[in-house]
């Protein structure tokens, strides 16, 4: 048995079942030749078995030896580099890649299930390439095309890596303070000099060449975000005919030794007037990094479903095995010592919690990723601005909701194995350590819940918030829906609350940032309960078929409907109190 199995049967529900993704792939021409339901079992499959028998059992070996580094040189655990050759012989790393430069051109709904069995599998190993498409999507939507025929192909591959190059030492949340400067050279090219730090896969031993996505300041640039430019800065220079040549001024000064993620090395890389060539237009780059930045934080709000996903697989095994107490309603196992601990309610609390929340987050992450291809590929204009819209409305959202609940979830699994948790034995502490970093690296949640109620929601008077609402509403108005009432309600709550912090807003300046975390958690839950009644309605029209399968989702939709979605009453009791009692001290008063 390995130690990580894919939720493949729930993955086939959400794509087929739920959202009947083969019937989009059908009407959109870019995905209709290349893939069907067929195609999409079958790579799902294969996905499974990578990660399952390939990565997951480097996970453990992994963080106990972790990423090296030595003499300027980083140094994969064990086991690494011979993985990372077998899994880029099978196309991973373009999975979702764009077909003109040797991607597979997949949907990104499909891709979305691969990446939860990556992070599932092996959080620190699934960066090493996550980085790489993120890298990959900025440089095909800004840079030239000379640059995208010399560094696309070797990066889907998966022989080149990418890397994100924003922090600095003083500058994390705010860019605009950066200090890296480029200065132009005579040949079109630029210098890049300043020193970055945490990056995730700085440097590695894993590929022939990191290509480094680098955020610099030009001599004349404007003060503030609105003078950063993007750079690609190549580890090893690339000769015109794509072959490598000599190594750049590049280097990397050091690893973190950190919590969690171990086996990824976050770097400290220094450019030392390295060669540069510019993406997109000068003073442009923190618009086209945000198309990296965009996937990441997708990608990486699902670390917070793969590491929950894995919790809760080793907390139900262990929950029926573990006998302690006989359930409160009297002996189960009367031949046992005493009952497994899955008899009593708190324990199924703690399980039904993460089930609900890791399947609700699956099949939100999965309608992002069909907005995401809509946006794409689809051939109406309306339809891929109405879909682009839902995209910036809901990437803040699966980022910090899905990796807030995610570290709820691993920290429930830790909890049903009590002081076998916290041991490194059964790999729920590695969970806790892996998944926590989730929540702060590629902007904290706290920034993304700003984003996503001072932007998203407030800057367009709620439009965008209207057209999710409408979908909402316009599933709870069938006949026969599940959870109409509630949904409506919850809907109703969410609308009025907008609107409520609209009018706050307007006169009292601390409002946004005093609301918006509760607000994004409010605002997930809402979600997930629309996603958990469309599941519902699913189960209950093929309940005949599988009663395992299908009972378990409409329990679990009640259990969510009922004891999670709940939660949003007293986040919006929260809200309404408003900012004023954060500012009751000054800072010497903390
Ligand atoms: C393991 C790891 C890997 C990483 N990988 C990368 C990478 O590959 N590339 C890269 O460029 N960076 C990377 N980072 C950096 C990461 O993205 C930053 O740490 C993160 O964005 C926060 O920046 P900071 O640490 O400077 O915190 P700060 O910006 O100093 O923030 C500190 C606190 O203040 C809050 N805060 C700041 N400003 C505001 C505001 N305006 N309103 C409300 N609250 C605010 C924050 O939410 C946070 O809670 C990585 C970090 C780690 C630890």
């Amino acid at each position: 048995m390995p130690e990580f199995n894919a939720p493949l049967r729930d993955m086939r529900f959400v794509l087929h079942e739920v959202f009947d993704a083969p019937a989009l792939w059908a009407r959109l021409p870019a995905l209709a030749d290349s893939v069907d339901a067929a195609t999409a079992d079958a790579i799902l499959e294969e996905a499974a078995k990578v990660t399952s028998y390939l990565i997951a059992p480097l996970n453990r070996s992994g963080d106990e030896e972790g990423a090296q580094w030595a003499d300027g040189q980083v140094s994969t655990p064990i086991g690494f580099k011979q993985a990372y050759a077998t899994y880029i012989e099978g196309g991973w790393v373009g999975l979702s890649g764009n077909a003109d430069f040797g991607g597979m051109g997949m949907p990104k709904m499909l891709a979305v299930q691969f990446e939860e069995m990556l992070y599932g599998a092996n959080s620190s190993f699934a960066l090493y390439s996550a980085l790489s498409s993120g890298a990959c999507l900025a440089l095909d939507a800004h840079a030239s095309d000379t640059l995208k025929n010399l560094y696309l192909p070797p990066m889907y591959e998966g022989r080149w890596a990418g890397s994100m190059c924003l922090t600095e030492a003083h500058a994390g949340t705010d860019l605009g303070i950066i200090r890296t400067r480029a200065e132009p050279q005579a040949d079109g090219s630029f210098s890049i000099s300043g020193s970055k730090i945490f990056i995730t896969g700085g440097d590695q031993d894993l590929t022939e060449n990191i290509v480094h996505l680098v955020l610099a300041k030009l001599p004349d640039a404007p003060a503030g975000p609105k003078g950063i430019s993007l750079f690609v800065v190549p580890k090893v220079l690339v000769n015109v005919d794509g072959s490598l040549g000599q190594a750049n001024a590049v280097s990397c000064g050091s690893i973190e030794h950190k919590m969690g993620i171990k086996a990824s090395a976050t770097c400290v890389m220094n450019f030392d007037g390295a060669n540069g060539w510019l993406v997109g237009e000068a003073n442009k780059g923190l618009a086209a990094m945000f198309t990296m930045m965009n996937y990441e934080r997708l990608s990486i709000g699902i670390q917070g479903i793969g590491c929950a996903e894995a919790s809760y697989q080793s907390a139900v095994a262990y929950a029926r095995e573990r006998v302690q107490s006989r359930a409160p309603t009297g002996a189960i196992a009367p031949d046992k010592v005493a009952d497994p601990i899955i008899v009593h309610p708190d324990v199924r609390r703690m399980l039904l919690s993460m089930k609900a929340m890791t399947e609700g987050g699956r099949a939100f992450a999965s309608y992002v990723g069909q907005q995401l291809d809509l946006a794409k590929f689809s051939d109406d204009a309306k339809e891929r601005d109405n879909a682009q819209t839902l995209v910036a409305l809901l990437t803040p959202v699966a980022k910090a909701f899905f990796t807030d609940t995610g570290l709820e979830s691993c920290i429930n699994g830790q909890q049903v194995f009590g002081g076998h948790g916290y041991i490194r034995e059964w790999g729920q502490e590695q969970l806790v350590r892996d998944v926590r970093i989730a929540q702060i690296y590629e902007g904290t949640n706290g920034i993304q819940a700003l984003d996503l109620l001072g932007r998203k929601v407030l800057a367009d008077k709620g439009i965008a918030l209207r057209q999710f609402t409408g979908e909402i509403r316009r599933f709870a108005h069938q006949p026969g829906a599940p959870y109409s009432t509630q949904l409506f309600d919850a809907v109703q709550r969410l609308e009025d609350l907008s609107d409520w912090l609209q009018d706050q807003a307007a006169t009292h300046r601390n409002e946004v940032g005093a609301a918006s975390v509760e607000y994004l958690h409010l605002f997930g839950y809402v979600a997930y309960a629309w996603l958990w009644a469309r599941m519902a309605q699913v189960a209950q029209q093929k309940r005949g078929e599988d009663e395992g399968f299908y009972g378990a989702k409409i329990a679990t939709a009640d259990f969510y409907i009922h004891r999670l979605l709940p939660r949003i009453l007293s986040l919006e009791q929260s809200i309404r109190a408003g900012s004023a009692s954060l500012f009751g001290l000054s800072a010497e008063q903390f």
